[in-house]
């Protein structure tokens, strides 16, 4: 369609519409070890934008993720996971890999030996030289100091994560997801997680943390609470962090009811 300078003008001028939706669960229900994990779960995550989830031990998050993913134990629930609209149920997780979403910092790494070269060209969709220099530079590791070492022990653990996260930034993923990512790590490691987070946004994916950090949840653009199993509130950082820091440090102490009402009454 060609449109005028003056219709151009004019859509500029129109409301923004909500942003586009990537990822969707659509009425998610599951049951582990004979229990309702997840409780007919509809959640949308807007693409190009840093989401957090955050609500109590057992609510659900890292079940939520593992569906998403497609790992084994978790795909016998009902309703519906899309990407892009389209119903990726029944892909596997090498297939959902495929299509662009990533569990990032889940597996201890596997590249013992080889070189950082041929590690991060195995995991790169776009396997050039020029590619994996950039990747490097972006996590402050020099190329031509890098390239060539071997994956090993005589590299540093900060090194180790630096090299990681360049691994996930060549792959180019369309859906991250980083299930606590900050769970046991030190100041140093949780700025690298801040530089994962605005490195993965600058490069257009689609970031979801699960977090019980409200350090983390306030680098964040959009946040979703939990609780058993539900979505129970959506919306600012701000708004979810009244929630995060006054209620919901365990799923007995909250009443799923007191919290709806006082939704409905604003
Ligand atoms: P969160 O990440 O919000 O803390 P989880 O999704 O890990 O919560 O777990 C929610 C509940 O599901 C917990 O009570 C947990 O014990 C249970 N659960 C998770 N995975 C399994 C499983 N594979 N088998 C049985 N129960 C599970
Ligand atoms: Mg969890």
């Amino acid at each position: 369609m060609n449109l005028t300078r003056c219709e151009m003008g004019n859509r500029q001028l129109m409301p923004q519409s909500e942003p586009a939706t990537v990822l969707e669960l659509r009425d998610v229900s599951i049951e582990l070890g004979g229990k309702p994990i997840l409780n007919h779960l509809s959640i949308e995550f807007w693409a190009g934008h840093v989401h957090a989830v955050v609500g109590p031990n057992g609510a659900g998050k890292s079940t939520m993720a593992n569906v998403i993913m497609g790992l084994a134990g978790y795909t016998h629930h009902t309703g519906d996971v899309l990407l892009d609209g389209e119903p990726i149920n029944h892909l596997s997780v090498d297939q959902r890999a495929r299509r662009g979403i990533t569990l990032a910092w889940q597996e201890p790494a596997r590249f013992e030996g080889l070189r950082v070269r041929s590690f991060l060209r195995a995991a790169a969709r776009v396997k050039s030289e020029e590619r994996l220099r950039f990747a490097l530079e972006q996590v402050d590791l020099s190329p031509d100091k890098y390239l060539d070492r071997a994956v090993d022990s005589t590299l540093s653990g900060g090194e180790r994560k630096r090299i990681e996260l360049a691994s996930i930034l060549v792959m180019e993923p369309k859906v991250v997801l980083m299930d606590e990512p900050d769970s046991g790590i030190d100041v140093e490691a949780l700025q690298r997680i801040f530089d994962a987070m605005r490195l993965f946004r600058e490069q257009g994916a689609t970031v979801i943390t699960i977090t019980h950090s409200q350090a983390v949840l306030e680098q964040t653009e959009h946040a979703f609470l939990f609780c058993c199993g539900q979505l129970v509130n959506k919306g600012s950082v701000e708004k979810i962090s009244r929630y995060f820091g006054q209620r919901c440090q365990a799923c007995e102490d909250v009443s799923l009811e007191h919290i709806a009402m006082e939704e409905v009454q604003g």
